[in-house]
């Protein structure tokens, strides 16, 4: 897969794919600009290169309809000011419009069109719709890794109509950064996982064991497995269809010899509510009205002892329900470990993401993922599919 280093794109024409799913308000405000600025290095490049940048993007699922509350538009204006120069907006993303707009282009000018998905035939990854995107440009980039497991016109079939295909930089690197953690990591290599619920993570689970060095389970789902070894999980998170996946993923690590820590004892409340009353609890004695809420000091030193012993970590989900300050103890303590360990350290999954930040070590993490669907694909061992379009196109 080339990068957009590799190729030539000074006074080209640029199209970009970027994620500018934002979310906004109901006064239309954008709420978070996050998305907007994972794009700045690429976009940032490209002006210096002297390009003229067409960016495309999605927002929401307007399923081929017209519909104001997802227009791009906010973008603009955002990206306007944290570009401290003009970005014009063109509300459509192929046509005459488009194609006048990108015309009158100078060398160094950004534009961003209309959300793609107004057009029914990006998510059908039409390619008559992706010919009509094709004819805007000399070079596609693309930099949306966010989407880049599920096949749009904008992200795959463009790139049998565009001669010069690369990656952008935020692409890149989440590729890279995945590789180097998993495809040939400094060892040990140990997972978190953690979350609300097994039956998302199940295909995550099982690559994993095929992986890791040790697999650290924590969350909601942790209480599924510790019910699939025997323990009385009280009112905790359970997927009583999960159970036998459970045990058989514990079975194949065990066959792996990959070690599976599970928590050894839990914060328990009667109810998932800040005003309730949190006990400490040990995993065998969960009272029948109680729920596991987050893990409990044993466990966090258990998984803490674990995580300095990491060459390499990978994360994705919270270990406890750490919006909430009573059961927040876990995760922000396990993410200190992590941002201390010295290890390289992979994280995934906007909870996660949130979580650190709010441990107040975002900054101390190695690589933090921008694509949660994306991924968690990925932690599957699944191709991206947008990834394999630019390697077919030989870009
Ligand atoms: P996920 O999207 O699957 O990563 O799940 C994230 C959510 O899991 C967060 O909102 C957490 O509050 C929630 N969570 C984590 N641990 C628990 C738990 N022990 N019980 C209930 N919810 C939990």
């Amino acid at each position: 897969m080339n990068s957009i280093e590799q190729i030539d794109i000074a006074g080209k024409k640029v199209l970009m794919r970027v994620d500018f799913n934002v979310p906004v308000d109901s006064g239309g405000n954008i709420t978070d600009e996050t998305r907007i600025r994972a794009h700045i290095r690429s976009i940032g490049y490209c002006i210096e290169k002297g390009a003229r940048v067409i960016l495309i993007s999605h927002m929401g699922r307007p399923k081929g309809e017209r519909v104001e509350k997802l227009t791009l538009r906010p973008c603009a204006a955002s990206l306007s000011r944290i570009l401290g120069k003009e970005v014009p907006f063109v509300d459509d993303c192929i046509g005459e419009k488009a194609q006048a707009a990108v015309a009158s282009m100078k060398a160094g000018e950004v534009i961003l069109l209309e959300n793609l998905r107004f057009h029914i035939g990006d998510e059908k990854n039409d390619p008559g719709f992706a010919r009509e995107l094709a004819k805007l440009c000399d070079v596609y980039i693309d930099d949306a890794f966010a989407v880049a497991h599920r096949k749009a016109a904008s992200n795959s079939a463009i790139t049998q109509f565009v001669k010069v295909c690369a990656a952008g930089f935020l692409l890149k690197d989440e590729i890279e950064y995945f590789n180097k953690a998993m495809k040939d990591p400094a060892r040990p290599l140990v997972a978190i996982i953690g979350g609300a619920k097994v039956s998302d993570k199940i295909g995550v689970l099982e690559n994993l064991v095929d992986t890791v060095n040790m697999l650290i389970i924590g969350g909601g789902m942790a209480f599924t497995f510790l019910k699939a070894v025997g323990n009385e999980i009280g009112k905790s998170l359970c997927e009583g269809e999960m159970l036998d996946k459970a045990k058989s993923i514990m079975e194949k690590a065990a066959s792996k010899g990959v070690k599976v820590l599970l928590p050894v004892d839990c914060i328990v409340a009667d109810k998932a509510e800040a005003s309730a009353a949190a006990n400490i609890c040990p995993v065998a004695n969960i009272p029948r009205e109680s729920m596991g809420l987050d893990i409990g000091p044993e466990t966090i030193k258990a998984f803490g002892d674990a995580v300095k012993e990491a060459k390499t970590i990978v994360w994705n989900g919270p270990l406890g329900m750490f919006e909430l300050e009573a059961f927040s103890k876990g995760t922000f303590t396990i993410a200190r470990d992590v941002a201390v360990s010295g290890a390289l350290s992979i994280i995934g999954g906007g909870d996660t993401d949130s979580a650190v930040h709010k441990a107040g070590v975002g900054d101390k993490m190695s690589y933090i993922s921008t694509g949660g669907g994306a991924f968690l694909e990925l932690l599957e061992g699944k191709k991206m599919p947008a990834v394999e379009a630019l390697e077919a196109c030989g870009g």
